[in-house]
């Protein structure tokens, strides 16, 4: 989470290949809280391969390690989770199993720059998804890559990690939210 946000309103997937980076647009687009459904086209394609690259050149962008489709306005059960040095892209993604065990840990997004939250979820998660060559991969992941896998495909059905966040928890995150703001605009100007 490098940057602050700019908020885009006229998000599209441009008829040229360019690879650009995609707006990321704020927590109330409509988009966020909706279920997305499987992608039922051909993998590989031109829309999948433009938009895999896209998104993995927005997530380098902010330095951040999950970005979904729906957060940058494209309707499309896609994400992208990963590194500078690996990267996943993930498409009609699914949890197979996951462990009993649940575990806490601090949780971010790039919709919500600066607001930090503990949520519980499980340890570990064995998944599946087509990757953008249209391979079906099935792997389990542990740890944050686990963690992040699970509010990716969150935001693919409509969950905003938020919400199930007791109100007062939450206000005292806002709190804390705003003061980061206020550091990083501070930080911005001295620069
Ligand atoms: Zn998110």
């Amino acid at each position: 989470m490098s940057e602050f946000l700019t908020i885009d309103t006229g998000a599209s997937l441009p008829k040229t290949p360019d690879i650009t980076p995609l707006p990321v647009y704020d927590e109330n687009h409509a988009m966020l809280r909706q279920k997305i459904p499987e992608h039922k086209g051909p993998i590989p394609s031109p829309l999948i391969s433009n938009l895999v690259a896209r998104l993995k050149m927005t997530l380098k962008l902010y330095g951040a390690i999950g970005l979904s489709a729906n957060q940058c306005g494209v309707f499309e059960r896609v994400f992208v989770i990963g590194t500078d040095q690996f990267q996943i892209s993930c498409i009609n993604p699914k949890i197979i199993r996951s462990s009993a065990q649940l575990i806490k840990g601090d949780e971010g997004c790039l919709t919500f720059p600066g607001l930090y939250v503990k949520l519980e979820r499980p340890d570990w998660v064995e998944v599946e998804f087509t990757d953008d060559t249209g391979k079906l991969v099935q792997m389990r992941l542990e740890g944050l890559t686990a963690r992040c896998f699970q509010h990716e495909l969150d935001h693919m059905n409509g969950i905003r990690f938020i919400d199930g966040i007791k109100p007062l928890a939450l206000q005292v995150a806002k709190k804390k939210q705003q003061k980061i703001i206020k550091q990083a605009i501070r930080k911005k100007k001295k620069k």
